[in-house]
């Protein structure tokens, strides 16, 4: 069983070296316990908080420790009245090729049995109909509570949970615009994934673009990055606007990240930021959204890429990628 582990805490950008592989001998199984062989690994931006010593809105990793991560996988011997083989199931099981588990995960959570619905490939159940799915439905319905007319600004838009949320903004009848680096992203998010405009932040002129892509302001800000374009985004709000603060992704590696400045914004306009985390959500709010999710899926109103890389030796390389923006769509290791 190949494992990743957490070899340093990196200050700053992380580097491979920030990692090291091991392999194990799996014990037997005993009475109660479950061996699951892992399918797919998820790489998600959360994982940088867990490496570092300090709190994040994800627990941290201890050094040596398997790095954490959600994994699908099938059961592959079993001796626990639950489960059978062959069963598809998914939980936080880590960087690693195999694990065995007495009922949950290393979050203490039950672990969830998926059964796909005609036909869509276990990997989306980690994507659009997994936990950045989920994020982005908590964040807009509970936060952002969209009306059909209002304009949604989205950010990491073209990413995991980036084009679930401003897919389903625009299926609630809302004006919808991405942000997101470089023009082929960009093209993504309008043509394939039906959004009415997109902003390239990396073409230089973000305040003007933003500008002339939200004529009448900005209702709703789904925020995924922070930094510069959080503070340009904060000078296009409407009263009354609210912000569901999902992720700050460009400040995760930064030494000294960048604060918020534009309060004065907020209070002058009656808006509203709120931090979030979907693990808080209970399990009928999971379910109710993965339902939703999924019939959307099924009748092709959801749309969803992906990015996989095949064999876990690629999952530090992959992880770096993605905090870099390398990854188009969400980010997967390929474990079998
Ligand atoms: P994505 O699939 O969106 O991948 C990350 C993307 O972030 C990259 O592709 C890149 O897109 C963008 N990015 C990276 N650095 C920068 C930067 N400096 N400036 C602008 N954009 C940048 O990841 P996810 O969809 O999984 O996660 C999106 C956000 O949601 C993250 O902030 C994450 O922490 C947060 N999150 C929060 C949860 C919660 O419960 N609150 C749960 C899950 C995710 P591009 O090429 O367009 O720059």
């Amino acid at each position: 069983n190949i494992q990743v582990l957490l070899a340093n805490r990196p200050q700053g950008w992380v580097q491979e070296s920030d990692f090291l592989f091991t392999e194990t001998v799996l014990p037997s199984l005993m009475e109660g316990e479950v061996l699951i062989k892992h399918l797919y690994l998820s790489l998600d931006p959360y994982m940088r908080g867990t490496m570092n010593d300090a709190k994040s809105y994800a627990r941290k990793v201890e050094l040596g420790q398997v790095m954490r991560g959600g994994t699908i996988g099938v059961v592959e011997a079993t001796k626990h009245p639950d489960f059978q083989e062959n069963d598809l199931v998914s939980g936080y099981f880590g960087w690693q090729q195999y694990s065995i588990f007495n009922g949950q995960d290393v979050l203490g959570r039950n672990v969830r049995k998926i059964s796909p619905k005609d036909g869509i490939a276990p990997s989306v159940y980690l994507g659009a109909l997994g936990m950045p799915g989920v994020t982005a439905w908590i964040g807009l319905q509970t936060i952002g509570q969209p009306k059909a007319g209002e304009t949604v600004v989205v950010s990491a838009a073209s990413g995991a949970v980036g084009s679930v949320a401003g897919q389903l903004a625009k299926i609630q009848g809302c004006r919808v615009v991405g942000i997101a680096g470089g023009k082929t992203k960009c093209d993504y998010v309008i043509n394939e994934l039906g959004f009415d405009s997109c902003v390239d932040y990396k073409a230089g002129h973000l305040a003007e673009d933003l500008a002339r892509a939200t004529p009448e302001g900005v209702d709703i800000y789904f925020e995924n990055v922070g930094g510069e374009i959080l503070e340009t985004v904060s000078q296009r709000l409407n009263p009354f606007a609210r912000i569901p603060l999902c992720g700050l992704i460009s400040q995760y590696n930064e030494i000294s990240p960048q604060g918020f400045h534009n309060f004065g914004a907020l209070l002058t306009l009656r808006a509203k930021i709120q931090g979030f985390n979907v693990q808080d959500a209970n399990t009928n709010l999971w379910q109710e959204a993965i339902n939703e999710l999924e019939q959307l899926l099924l009748t092709r109103k959801l749309k969803y890429r992906e990015s996989i890389v095949d064999g876990i030796e690629q999952a530090p390389k992959a992880f770096i990628g993605m905090l870099k923006g390398k990854n188009f769509g969400k980010q997967l290791v390929k474990l079998t």
